[in-house]
Parts: C-alpha cells; sequence; structure tokens
C-alpha cells in the first residue's frame, strides 16, 4: 500500500459532515469575503488568539502576506536590514525584500535546524531592523536568546510560525513570545485550510492595528475611509469556517504526531539520525527530518514500495538563484550546506497508522 507524505484526504473523511456544514453555512450566508465583518473570520480570529493565548490575531490571505504586512506595519523598508536563517522556506526573506528591505543571512544551529542565535550578533549593523526566526520543522528557534539580543540592539522580533502551530517553549506557545508571529494555513500545514490562508498575532494593540489597516486598503473598518495605501490580504469566508472546524481538533492532531515520532525515533535512532528537542521545548513535528549519509539509497527503497519522502530543503536559502547576485561561498553558511546535503523527511501526520509507522522504518533498517 502506498504511502503518501501528507494525507490531507483522510482528515477530511474524519470531519467531512462537519466540515461540508461549514462550507454551505457560508454560501447560504455569502459571507464570501474577510472584511472587518466577517463573522466566520471574526470567530476564527477570536478561537485562535484564545488558543495562543495572545491578544490579537488578524487573518489575512496566507503565510507570505502575514510576514510582509508585518514587516511594513513596523515601517521596515529600504535600506534597512532584516535577519532570517540561511535554511527556510523563499517565504521568509522573500517577505523582507518584497517591503524593499535586505534579508541577511545566518547560518543554522546543528541540532535543531533553527537559526544559531550565537552568530546573530555579527551580522547586525546600524540598518538592521529585525529578526524573523522560524521555527522551522515545528522545533520552536531559541528564543531566549533572540530575544537577549533584540533587547540590546533595539530589534524587532517576528516569529516566522508557519511550520510550528502549537509548539512551546516552557509552556509559551510560539508566536507569543517576538513582537508579532506570522502564521500559514496552507493546506499541508500543521493547521491547514483548504486554499491559502493566513494569520498575524500579537500583543501590542498599535501593531495589530496597522496590520489590519494594511491588509483591507488603509481602511479603518469604515467605507470610503483610508488612512493609507495598504492592499488586498483577506482571509475568505470558506476558509475561515474551515478553520473553526479543525482548531478544536489541532491539539488532538498534535499529540499524535509526537505519538508517532517517538515511535520512529525509538526504532530509527540507532541506525540514522534521528530529530532531536532542547530540553524545555515542544516540538510539534510539521515534519519528521532524518539525516543519512545514505539519502539517495533511502529515498529510492521507500520510492521502491510507493512511500513518498520529501527534501526540506534541498538548497540553503543563500544559495537559490534568487540570491545569486550576492556572491555567497558555501563557508559562509557552513552548516545548512552540511545539513541541506544530509537532510529527508519521510511521512508524519496525524492519521498515519502505526503498521505505516513499522513499514518505513523497516525498509530504512534494511537500507545497506
Ligand atoms: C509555508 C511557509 C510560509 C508561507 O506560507 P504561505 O501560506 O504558503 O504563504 C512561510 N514560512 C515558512 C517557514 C513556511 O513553511
Amino acid at each position: 500500500m502506498s504511502i503518501p507524505f501528507v494525507d490531507l484526504k483522510a482528515q477530511y473523511l474524519s470531519l467531512k459532515e462537519e466540515i461540508d456544514g461549514a462550507i454551505q453555512n457560508v454560501i447560504n450566508d455569502t459571507a464570501f469575503i474577510g472584511n472587518s465583518n466577517n463573522k466566520y473570520v471574526k470567530a476564527f480570529e477570536s478561537a485562535f488568539s484564545a488558543y495562543l493565548e495572545i491578544d490579537h490575531c488578524i487573518a489575512c490571505a496566507n503565510g507570505t502576506d502575514s510576514l510582509e504586512i508585518i514587516l511594513k506595519a513596523m515601517g521596515i523598508g529600504v535600506d534597512d536590514e532584516v535577519i532570517v536563517p540561511a535554511l527556510s522556506w523563499i517565504a521568509t526573506s522573500e517577505a523582507v525584500s518584497s517591503v524593499g528591505a535586505t534579508p541577511v543571512f545566518v547560518d543554522i544551529e546543528p541540532d535543531y535546524y533553527t537559526i544559531d542565535a550565537t552568530l546573530i550578533t555579527q551580522s547586525i549593523t546600524s540598518k538592521t531592523k529585525a529578526i524573523i526566526p522560524v521555527h522551522l520543522y515545528g522545533h520552536p528557534a531559541d528564543m531566549e536568546a533572540i530575544m537577549n539580543i533584540a533587547g540590546k540592539y533595539n530589534l524587532m522580533v517576528i516569529e516566522d510560525c508557519a511550520q510550528a502551530h502549537g509548539a512551546e517553549i516552557e509552556g509559551q506557545k510560539v508566536g507569543t513570545i517576538g513582537h508579532a508571529g506570522s502564521f500559514s494555513f496552507f493546506p499541508g500545514k500543521n493547521l491547514g485550510a483548504y486554499g491559502d490562508a493566513g494569520g498575524i498575532v500579537t500583543n501590542d494593540a498599535e501593531l495589530a492595528k496597522t496590520c489590519r489597516m494594511i491588509g483591507q486598503h488603509g481602511q479603518p473598518g469604515k467605507k470610503h475611509v483610508h488612512y493609507m495605501e495598504g492592499r488586498n490580504s483577506r482571509m475568505d469566508g470558506i476558509q475561515a469556517a474551515i478553520l473553526n472546524v479543525k482548531l478544536p481538533h489541532l491539539e488532538k492532531w498534535t499529540n499524535k504526531r509526537l505519538v508517532h515520532a517517538h515511535y520512529y525515533t525509538k526504532i530509527l535512532a540507532s541506525i540514522v539520525k534521528t530529530p532531536k528537542t532542547k530540553p524545555g521545548y515542544k516540538h510539534v513535528f510539521h515534519l519528521y527530518v532524518l539525516e543519512t549519509d545514505k539519502r539517495e539509497k533511502l529515498i529510492a527503497a521507500l520510492g521502491n514500495a510507493a512511500i513518498d519522502t520529501a527534501i526540506q530543503y534541498p538548497t540553503p536559502l543563500p544559495f537559490l538563484d534568487a540570491y545569486k547576485n550576492r556572491g555567497y561561498k558555501e563557508t559562509d553558511f557552513p552548516v545548512a550546506i552540511e545539513k541541506t546535503r544530509l537532510i529527508v523527511s519521510i511521512p508524519i501526520y496525524p492519521e498515519l497508522k502505526e503498521e505505516q509507522i513499522q513499514q518505513i522504518s523497516e525498509i530504512i533498517k534494511n537500507i545497506k
């Protein structure tokens, strides 16, 4: 039996009636657009901020816009620099460039793949305005060290939580530790809509107000009043209604991911390098990422059994064609370079079955 990398269909079937009903309700109400009085979007914003224990949630169109809107609301733009990790999805650095600022890449920690906080200070210049730590694969970045540096140099911290819904440090959820948090609800994320969707969270009321205005064409909520030029970045009513059905299941799904991860680790820890979790941190296993020097063989062996794998990511951000003009050398980001040659992600999602984990692990164990 084939095993997909993620199985969105299995999750849909487990909630089919509720989801179908929620979509029908939005259609009956013609509540399609997430403007300031859409009750489905408002309900999601309240529920998600309650879940995170944070004051404000502003729904938006996707998890790239959320980063971009936060940067813009903080007044970050041309001539500014923003520190980002060398390993992430391109959205993290793209958002920085989109507002006219320059992403400055910093290498990652060898054990957790998140930005190496000990290397941040040497990358700070008089132009540095913010740091965007990414809680990559679902493991929180070292927020204590990052917030200390930010305090010392007067920098803003925007947490990219696109892969880390519900991840925690000492019981505090990510997204609530920095000045603002950015979430993606892309279908394959730990909390996923049925299309693009994103969210901004913060405890800063002024920042929240500005973010909301930017995403709504600069409107403060009144028709024909525009305080500024903004943009169109709204969450659809249908996406909000789907997320409202799914959010109450998130903790249970996260627990299942953790159980699966522990089971994989129990079988595989002596064979390949399995993911580590920093003491006091809660990893939410958006991805289960192994390291092995037999990566090609592993991908081929699982592929032969119709089991999907992925590499997140094969190329560190500084070496993407998009940043070719920056002229980086491999020795600038030695850890990211080494890791991207060894990492491989195997299927993990709440609906994965114990037998499937055994089957996948058995194949990995037998690789010569
Ligand atoms: C998915 C992702 C994003 C972007 O989210 P979209 O909703 O697809 O725009 C940003 N950062 C990281 C780390 C991601 O994984």
